[in-house]
Order: C-alpha cells, then sequence, then structure tokens
C-alpha cells in the first residue's frame, strides 16, 4: 500500500535549548503540529500532495511566528518583500514569485502562477499585477507588523549588515517555511515561502523561490524544501543536489540529504537543513545548525514535532 507523508519546517539556525521560555517553545511547536495535521488530513482524505504542501505552508505564512508571510522581517526600506515557490513531482510543473508584498498567502500565488500562467518565476511589480489580475487582496502593512521583527531590523537599519534571521542573538526567532508531501497515488510536492533576510536591499532574492536550489519536486527521485544561508543554498543548487545524487548515484533519500547538507554545503560555507519525502514516503529532515523547528507524519506511523538537535 502507498504510504503517505508529509514533512514541514519554519527555518533553522541557532536553536539551543533553554534559550526560549517554555510558552514560546509550546506555541511553536503548536503552530507546526496544526500546520502538520491540516497537510495530512488532506493526504488522507485522498487530496493531492501539491493541495497538501499549499495548505501546511499557509498556516505557517499566518503565524507571526515565522518569517514568511505574516511573520516577514523587515526589508531596508521597513517593508516586507517575500519570496515563494511550489512544485509539483510528477509533471516537473513548478511557480515561483519573489518580491511580492502585501500578499497574505506567497504559496497561493506560487501556485496560481503555476496552475494559471504559462510562466516559471514572476518577481516584482509583474507578479504584483499578476495577484491583481487574480483578485488577491493587498494587506495593510500594518498586517505585517511584528514587535520583535520591527526591533531585529531597528538594530542593524541604515547599515550595510543585512541578516539572516537564522545567525542572531538569543532573543531572535528564525524563520522560512517549507513543507513536502507525498499523496496516496505517489506523487510528491514541495513548497517553501520567506520573508527572506532582515535589512536586505537591491531586490536581493534568496533560495527559496529558486528551482532547484531551496524548493524542487521530482518523482523519480525526491520533494524538497530548504531553510539556511540562501546565498551558499544558491550556489550549491541544494534540492536539485539532493535529487540528482538520488538520481546519477542512486542514494537513497536519507543517505542523498544526508550527504548535501552535512558534507557538500557544509563544505562551502553554507548552513541551514532541508526536510525531504520521496514517492514511497520515506522522509528525510537534516540541518547542520543547532536546531530546526520541523515535524513530520506519515501513515507508517513516524510522528514528530521537535525544534533541537536532541529534539
Ligand atoms: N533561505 C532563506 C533566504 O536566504 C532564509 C531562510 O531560510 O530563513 O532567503
Amino acid at each position: 500500500m502507498q504510504t503517505i507523508s508529509i514533512a514541514i519546517h519554519g527555518g533553522a539556525g541557532t536553536l539551543v535549548k533553554g534559550m526560549m521560555t517554555p510558552e514560546l517553545e509550546i506555541q511553536y511547536k503548536a503552530a507546526l503540529q496544526k500546520a502538520l495535521d491540516a497537510g495530512y488530513e488532506l493526504l488522507e482524505a485522498g487530496k493531492s500532495s501539491v493541495e497538501a504542501v499549499e495548505e501546511a505552508v499557509k498556516l505557517l505564512e499566518d503565524s507571526h511566528l515565522f518569517n514568511a508571510g505574516k511573520g516577514s522581517v523587515f526589508t531596508a526600506e521597513g517593508t516586507h518583500e517575500m519570496d515563494a515557490a511550489i512544485m509539483e513531482g510528477k509533471t516537473l510543473n513548478a511557480g515561483a514569485v519573489s518580491l511580492i508584498t502585501g500578499i497574505k498567502n506567497p504559496v497561493s500565488l506560487a501556485r496560481d502562477v503555476m496552475d494559471k500562467s504559462e510562466h516559471v518565476f514572476m518577481a516584482g511589480e509583474g507578479a504584483m499585477f499578476f495577484a491583481k489580475m487574480h483578485n488577491y487582496e493587498i494587506e495593510d502593512p500594518s498586517y505585517f507588523y511584528d514587535e520583535l521583527r520591527y526591533n531585529q531590523w531597528q538594530e542593524i537599519k541604515g547599515t550595510d549588515t543585512f541578516q539572516l534571521d537564522h545567525s542572531l542573538k538569543k532573543d531572535s526567532k528564525f524563520g522560512t517555511v517549507g513543507a513536502v508531501a507525498c499523496d496516496q497515488d505517489g506523487n510528491i510536492a514541495a513548497a517553501t515561502s520567506t520573508g527572506g533576510m532582515t535589512n536586505k536591499r537591491f531586490g536581493r532574492v534568496g533560495d527559496s523561490p529558486m528551482i532547484g536550489a531551496g524548493n524542487y519536486a521530482n518523482n523519480e527521485t525526491c520533494a524538497v524544501s530548504c531553510t539556511g544561508s540562501g546565498e551558499y543554498f544558491i550556489r550549491g543548487v541544494v534540492a536539485y543536489d539532493v535529487s540528482s545524487l538520488m538520481e546519477y548515484k542512486e542514494y537513497s533519500l536519507e543517505k542523498a540529504a544526508d550527504t548535501v547538507i552535512n558534507e557538500r554545503i557544509l563544505k562551502i560555507g553554507g548552513d541551514g537543513g532541508l526536510v525531504a519525502v520521496d514517492a514511497k514516503g520515506n522522509i528525510a529532515m537534516p540541518f547542520n545548525t543547532e536546531g530546526m523547528y520541523r515535524a513530520c507524519k506519515s501513515s507508517n506511523g513516524t510522528e514528530e514535532v521537535s525544534i533541537y538537535k536532541n529534539k
């Protein structure tokens, strides 16, 4: 029988036990659980992996805890610029958006690019025009306001520093979000969404919306959603690298994901992690940082919601 599985992440980084209050830890785990359950329920009901990953990512985007959608970090101009991607492993169809503002659920816009256009990747004004054409509401900037994110930005505003949400100090929040899933038909999909880096300028775009770097899905190999130092993940073509090791070297999902995160990307200086599934419903969630907000659930009985290295 086909195994159904879903795995999600809410960012990787300097997450050490004792760093967060127990209350906050409970909030993070509850937000992960909610997104996980919503995605899994759709898979159980026979819906596609694309629907499951979109739904899970939407719920993570709606939480202020993660650096995506509502919780997106501030740019150097004090705005929020978001990136997202989605890919279907059966058809290799994909959709991605970057440098968008005011959109509550960037992952849904990425899905509309995939389903309702001839294109794969839309950015900036053009992507916003496409969103308006498809009747997206534009949220007021206050929807994206979060005190902690604002303070993170204030600390480096006016400097040349731009900061990955992962590598901050103790009170920092982390968080690009992503989901991968395998459905009842053995089709897999991946989705990723992010606010990028605090104080980013120059239309900086990370790995998250780039097909093959931060997000990839192919039924023949795997579906992958990454989080980490985007510049390195782009250069390492991380998500596609996992797929390539499976395709050309016939590595298992576990071995391929582990090799990329703990050897290949580390070698070039990249830190972060990923969640991945294959068409048999196997799951891998490696990371080379102290922790990664992550959760997974499978019809083979696997279930996990964790933050730190040792859970
Ligand atoms: N990879 C994302 C980026 O560079 C950041 C993250 O994972 O939080 O935009």
